[in-house]
């Protein structure tokens, strides 16, 4: 994660499947995954392999 440029500026894939995921403009959070159902599998997965997510 590059934090000194504006994230919301660049495409985004999604960190479960890679499908491309649209930013709505303005302020918010990141969308990182497709859908909320892939952020969950994601997580999940991280922490089965030990990750602090
Ligand atoms: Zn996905």
């Amino acid at each position: 994660m590059d934090y000194t440029q504006p994230a919301k500026s660049l495409p985004t894939s999604c960190l479960r499947c890679g499908a491309e995921v649209e930013q709505k403009p303005g302020p918010g959070k990141i969308k990182r995954y497709c859908s909320a159902w892939h952020g969950k599998a994601y997580r999940q997965h991280a922490r089965a392999m030990g990750f602090p997510v």
